[in-house]
């Protein structure tokens, strides 16, 4: 925080997703909540998405030309779309009678890995936001590009521009960072899935990172696990409604929850390796021939040996599913094992919540709430402040109202 001769000044980094930058009107809204921070004495960064569905028409668009085209043209396209944002958003707040200034990735100094589309950051250089803050101006940010050491554009990873942000954020050293969003905060379940889901107050950062991890898409995953990292306070909030949203911090208020949030990723294939010899070492084997490649593998299951063999399933995110048969293939018989099954007609369902650490029973009651509905569970993954459950995809749904409700009442 820094001292202005008659007041504080704070440091301020405000995101703000497609939705809240979809039109003029909305982007006029948006320039009007930037403007108010900086009208109270505050530094500000405005960090945008593209405007709605930009990226996935820009995407469609590159397909359009060539069905798997080069990840460097691709994120050359999709970064335009930030690009679009930034100035239109900065145009609207010189409009309004205040400095602005828009910068893009580069410009910025985000750099990153040079994997295109998935590219991670590096680091951001303080220099020009400084330079541009310190002649009080309101710095606007395209969000999700950045530059590899080579100079070439890249993109974060699709939802990235929550971790731009926070990026910036933390480079900063500001003093808050604000997630503007189309939802007025993080809630026990998706609020357009699940009319009765109630707002948090609050939410840590362990949970919300298992929460965004697990399918949640209101918050980057990246972005909560830098914000834990360099100790950024985040609030989730809407650009429309304007009222107080939830806050991501290291602890949350102890309103004694059992869990926070149920939550559903349809991004996920199940993988099934059959009749592999029960021998020390095959597992070690089958992973590593995944990780190799790097393709990333979630909840394991093995089966109990018998006549000398055993079954391993495991899922990957949908993506990856093909690659993955290709390799298991290239080794089933180096191996001894019988054959590969898959299926991409599931999902899986988690319940998360740090009350869980010290409360007994908490997954029998979510397995409870699925018997309820007759819905089978085909594998089962936990941790400290998480449960797991692998079901059909088309019970997905179901499973998270009938775990909601179970946990949180009706409404
Ligand atoms: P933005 O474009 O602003 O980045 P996103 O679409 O990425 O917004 O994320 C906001 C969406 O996340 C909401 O519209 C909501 O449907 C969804 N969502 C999923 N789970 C939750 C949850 N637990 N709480 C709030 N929103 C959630
Ligand atoms: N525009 C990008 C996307 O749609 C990044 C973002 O919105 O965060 O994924
Ligand atoms: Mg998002």
């Amino acid at each position: 925080m820094k001292k202005g001769s008659d007041r504080f000044m704070a440091l301020i980094v405000q995101k703000f997703g497609g939705t809240s930058v979809a039109d003029a009107q909305r982007i006029a809204n948006v320039a009007d909540i930037v403007t108010q921070a900086y009208r109270a004495g505050n530094d500000v960064i405005a960090v945008v998405s593209a405007q709605g569905d930009t990226t996935d028409d820009l995407e469609a668009k590159g397909r359009e030309i060539d069905p798997s085209p080069s990840r460097r043209e691709m994120d050359v396209l999709v970064a335009a779309g930030e690009q679009i944002s930034a100035a239109l958003l900065s145009m609207a707040i010189q409009r309004m009678g205040f400095p602005a200034v828009s910068l893009l990735g580069w410009q910025v100094g985000l750099e990153t890995t040079s994997a295109h589309g998935e590219a991670r950051i590096r680091r951001v250089r303080e220099d020009r936001i400084r330079k541009e803050l310190d002649q009080r101006r309101i710095v606007v940010v395209a969000g999700f590009q950045g530059i590899d050491r080579s100079g070439d554009v890249t993109t974060i990873g699709r939802g990235g521009s929550d971790t731009s942000a926070v990026a910036i954020a933390a480079a900063m050293h500001a003093d808050l960072c604000q997630i503007y969003t189309d939802v007025d905060g993080v809630y026990t379940a998706d609020p357009r899935k699940v009319p009765g889901a109630r707002k948090l107050d609050t939410i840590s950062y362990d949970e919300m990172l298992e929460l965004a991890t697990l399918g949640a898409q209101v918050l980057h995953n990246r972005s909560v696990e830098m914000a834990k990292k360099y100790n950024i306070q985040l609030e989730v909030l809407s650009s429309l409604t304007r009222k107080p949203g939830t806050i991501v911090k290291e602890k949350r208020n102890m309103e004694k929850m059992l869990i926070s949030s149920v939550t559903k990723d349809e991004n996920s294939a199940r993988i099934s390796v059959i009749g592999v010899p029960d021998r020390p070492g095959l597992a070690f084997k089958i992973f590593s021939c995944l990780a190799a490649k790097g393709v990333n593998v979630d909840v394991i299951l093995q089966s109990i040996g018998r006549n000398g063999t055993k079954d391993i399933s495991f899922t990957v995110t949908t993506d990856k599913m093909e690659e993955a048969i290709g390799l298991l293939q290239e080794h089933l018989e180096t191996w001894g094992a019988t054959s590969i099954v898959s299926d991409e007609n599931v999902a899986k369902v988690s319940i998360v919540g740090a009350g869980m650490e010290t409360h007994p029973g908490v997954a029998a009651q979510m397995f409870e709430a699925l018997f309820g509905e007759n819905i089978n569970i085909q594998m089962i993954s936990t941790s400290e402040i998480k449960v797991t459950v692998l079901v059909n995809k088309k019970d997905a749904d179901l499973a998270v109202r009938a775990i909601h409700e179970k946990f949180f009442g009706a409404d």
